[in-house]
């Protein structure tokens, strides 16, 4: 660890932590042991014991294994919303000794083929409302079976909360061969089968497409997962108190491990939410006294452009904070109006599973990635010689610590490609570009990789492009981000249409198109209609041009 970094450690947390060598599953083990009765999650107006939660874990583990064949090693797909089930499934397939592979429950049945043929699961969990999806992929790939479950029967349908469709919607029956109801599967009621756990099993398999535009699955241990899951638990000062309002999706890093794995290990209260929105949000927090809220910044742009946002009673929380994009500068400082809080940022990616870099609760800055946490040492390297730089100085920013990712899965090359070695030691290439100031602060001000954040959603151009290229009007395609004020940034298109279409095809028409191909996050806002594209002499297009021309627009705006 570089000295530097130590100058702002908040004076009662440890400067180096000592992980427990156990299974994320045990964190369930040790809180359901200490606090039984206790409510695990809240859930629009439903109330989850740590007792129901652990035995649900067990038994649905115990089906996974002697009823579906689910073996150590095994991968299995979790392809929910966020829901009591997801943090039940994904606690039985870490008991099983499995490997949870989250999605994004906005893709499609052609972008899940991808995920399908990549990690080969054995089987599937999946929310009713996106069975259809899954359906045709199983029987023809290694998905043999899926256990199909309904988010409302952990909810109270009474309650005053305002319910998501998904939540609201009544059971399905689903007769299928190869689908199981998850009561059905519950109810069988099976004892899990002893397995021999080792903290460098590979427990999570989060994809991403780092810094190449193609999905790989980044492998995550137990150790790599405990170490970020204790790391926030102590850094946020985190005890059987917490009770986090949980908005991030699960199935990506930050929502999984500051959502779901930090509260269960600490024995706190999850008060889960399906969807965002930020009236429910409101009522939340004051009706649960919730102390810790982790967000993406597009949500607490949204939660203090409410109305009557003053009229709710916030002064539980004692947390606000986040990663995944900056939070604007203006905005933190309306949240410290209304809450007397400073939002603490956080930076990570999938391959670090959530937070390398946090700041100091109690020295936060502004719009900055923060230091470096636990065991991590992070550094600036030159894009072009790879020479580590000083302060102040900007190039990538490289990370090595307890957090970061094995490898891709089943991608060595790219693996390789995925790190440099300083002073004999293997640091992980970020692809972001920043730097640190004088007192060991971290700071991003570009990408070295393409890539779009939208509200924290990771858009990658080169898919976009390739499906557009599908569309029978179109000739050339070049995707870049654009700044938005309430997403940060948006996907933009510029095309250049095949010649019998050109001044005949319209920008509706091919966001229309989009729609049907990718998920809603993925899909071109604006559409630019264009001749000529600017060009390298050996025919590659000037994204980058593109997108400086775009931001340039944006700020005269
Ligand atoms: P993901 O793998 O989806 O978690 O995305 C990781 C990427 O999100 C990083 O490489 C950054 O480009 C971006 N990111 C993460 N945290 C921040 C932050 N605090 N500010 C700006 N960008 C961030």
């Amino acid at each position: 660890m570089l000295s530097r970094h130590f100058d702002h450690w908040p004076k009662r947390v440890p400067r180096s932590l000592v992980v427990p060598e156990t299974n994320p599953y045990h964190n369930l083990e040790v809180s359901a042991a200490r606090y039984p009765n206790k409510a695990a999650v809240h859930y629009y107006g439903g109330e989850i014991t740590y007792r129901r939660f652990l035995e649900e874990a067990n038994a649905l583990a115990g089906f996974l294994q002697r009823d579906l064949g689910v073996a150590a090693g095994d991968r299995v797909l979790l392809f929910m919303q966020n829901s009591p089930q997801f943090m039940i499934a994904f606690y039985a397939i870490l008991r099983a000794n499995a490997i949870v592979v989250p999605l994004n429950p906005m893709l499609l049945t052609r972008e899940l083929a991808f995920f399908v043929a990549d990690s080969e699961p054995k089987a599937a969990i999946v929310g009713q409302e996106l069975y259809d999806r899954i359906a045709p992929l199983m029987e023809k790939t290694s998905l043999k079976h899926a256990v199909v479950a309904a988010y409302g029967d952990y909810a109270d349908r009474g309650t005053d909360l305002s319910l998501p469709d998904s939540v609201a919607a009544d059971r399905k029956e689903i007769d299928h061969p190869c689908v199981t109801l998850w009561d059905t599967a519950l109810k069988l009621q099976r004892r899990p089968e002893p397995v021999r756990f080792s903290p460098d099993d590979i427990v999570v398999l989060p994809y991403t497409s780092g810094t190449t535009g193609q999905p790989k699955g980044c492998i995550h241990t137990a150790r790599t997962v405990q170490a970020n899951t204790v790391g926030a638990a102590v850094w946020g000062n985190v005890s059987a108190g917490n009770v986090p309002l949980s908005t991030l999706p699960f199935f990506h890093v930050t929502g999984m491990i500051h959502g779901m794995h930090v509260p269960i290990y600490a024995g706190g209260s999850v008060v889960l939410m399906t969807r965002w929105d930020r009236e429910t949000a409101a009522k939340l927090i004051e009706r649960h006294r919730c102390t810790h809220w982790t967000n993406i910044s597009t949500m607490v742009v949204d939660f203090l452009s409410m109305p009557d946002v003053t009229k709710y009673d916030l002064s539980s929380l004692s947390y606000i904070g986040g990663g995944g994009a900056p939070l604007p500068e203006a905005v933190g400082e309306k949240l410290h109006e209304l809450t007397g809080m400073r939002y603490v940022e956080g930076y990570g990616l999938t391959e670090t599973i959530a937070q390398t870099h946090i700041n100091p609760p109690d020295r936060p800055k502004l719009q900055c990635l923060g230091i470096p946490s636990f065991d991590v040492d992070a550094r600036i390297i030159d894009l072009d010689t790879r020479k580590e730089l000083g302060p102040g100085e900007k190039g990538e920013i490289v990370v090595r610590g307890p957090q970061v990712f094995k490898g891709y899965w089943r991608r060595p090359e790219e693996t390789e490609k995925a790190f440099v070695t300083l002073d004999g030691k293997p640091f992980f290439r970020t692809g972001d570009i920043g730097y640190y100031d004088e007192e060991g602060y971290f700071f991003i001000i570009d990408r070295a990789k393409r890539m779009i954040n939208v509200s924290g959603y990771k858009v990658w151009p080169t898919e976009v492009e390739s499906i557009l290229y599908k569309h029978p009007k179109v000739q050339t395609a070049c995707v870049v981000g654009v700044p938005d004020p309430r997403r940060g940034e948006s996907v933009k298109a510029f095309i250049i249409p095949r010649e019998p279409y050109r001044g005949k095809v319209t920008e509706e028409e091919i966001i229309e198109w989009s729609r049907g191909q990718m998920a809603a996050y993925k899909c071109p806002r604006r559409v630019e209609f264009v001749d000529q594209l600017p060009m390298t002499a050996s025919g590659k297009i000037l994204w980058r041009a593109l997108q400086e021309q775009e931001r340039e627009k944006a700020k005269r705006e």
